[in-house]
């Protein structure tokens, strides 16, 4: 099997920062932190950023790693309390490390787009995580124009009996779901169009991540009439990957329209719901480009089972007139 040795790193290094987030949910009210872009950032997003690229670094350290934090305010004197917590959290699945060695295992994670790298979302929906919603740690591998392995950890997702839950899939090799907790991993579909309980759509919880009012115009149109679950993270890709859902729209919201959609909040689920049977690509029905920076240039999401796919795309030509 392909990519053998990714893949289990992968999945402990996710699994170790999804218990980081999940211990300082336990344990304390966490704070958001303003980043520069007004975006919240918590000790979690950072403790789980240091616990991948520490594992990372160490099995593969050769590979970059894009991830969506760094530590430079971090690092300021302002800040020592703040770092000395992340580390006291980090050092709970790492065993012993100081702060600096905390700082630069988060900053190896300012990498770029290469040939073959890494991208990570330690905490995907941080605004969900503050809320006591969904989040996920969202990690990817990327070779030669390609997502080769993805990992979705979803500490709070439940989905029929089943919470806190971990999608992983290899290209080529098919996508499966295990629970968090060590349960053994599960092959997962795509649903198709005559399972009328799972015959919704998903979108994000934050209306300034999307265009609501559209989305659910061309869910319709595309023959999906149920209301949507709203539910934040890549957890979204899951649901759809795990036949929950047909569908997740995310086009441009009104508020942000140039906004591009970053790598890391899609490689990872990208791949789980394609090996899953699903289909992923722009508004346009053009591929995401995962080869070329850490923005796409693509615009909007659209994933589904495939089966529906050219028929949202074509509601979406019909409704741009
Ligand atoms: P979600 O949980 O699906 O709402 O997505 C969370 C992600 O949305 C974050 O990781 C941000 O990178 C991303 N984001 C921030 N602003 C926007 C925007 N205007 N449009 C789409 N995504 C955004
Ligand atoms: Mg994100």
């Amino acid at each position: 099997m392909a990519f053998e040795q990714e893949k289990e790193i992968a999945i402990a290094a996710a699994m170790a920062a999804a218990k980081v987030c999940e211990q300082v949910r336990q344990t304390m009210v966490p704070e958001a932190i303003e980043k520069k872009d007004k975006s919240p950032v918590t000790v979690a997003d950072f403790g789980a950023q240091a616990v991948v690229c520490k594992a990372l670094a160490e099995s593969f350290p050769h590979d970059p790693v894009v991830g969506e934090e760094d530590a430079g305010e971090l690092k300021t004197p302002e800040m020592a309390e703040q770092l000395q917590q992340v580390t006291d959290y980090v050092k709970q699945v790492t065993g012993d490390a100081t702060p600096e060695q905390v700082a630069q295992w988060i900053d190896h994670g300012n990498g770029e787009v290469a040939d073959r790298y890494w991208t990570l979302d330690p905490i995907d929906g941080t605004k969900g995580f503050l809320r006591k919603d969904q989040y996920a740690v969202a990690l990817a591998l990327i070779a030669d124009g390609e997502i080769k392995v993805g990992v979705l950890a979803c500490p709070a997702l439940t989905l029929g009996d089943k919470t806190g839950l971990l999608f992983v899939a290899v290209r080529g090799e098919g996508a499966t779901m295990q629970t968090l907790d060590g349960g053994s991993p599960e092959p997962i579909r795509v649903t198709d169009s005559s399972d009328a309980e799972h015959f919704r759509f998903v979108e994000s919880v934050e209306s300034g991540h999307g265009d609501q009012g559209l989305q659910g115009a061309i869910a319709k149109a595309a023959g999906v009439t149920a209301d949507s679950m709203r539910m934040d993270s890549q957890a979204k890709y899951g649901a759809v990957a795990s036949g929950n859902a047909v569908l997740y729209l995310r086009l441009p919201s009104p508020k942000y329209p140039g906004y591009q959609e970053k790598i890391w909040d899609h490689a990872a689920g990208v791949i789980v719901v394609e090996e899953a049977g699903g289909r992923v690509t722009d508004m346009h029905g053009k591929k995401l480009d995962f080869s070329k920076a850490a923005r796409l240039s693509t615009t909007g999401v659209v994933v589904s089972n495939g089966e529906i796919h050219d028929k949202v795309l074509e509601a979406l030509k019909q409704s741009a007139g």
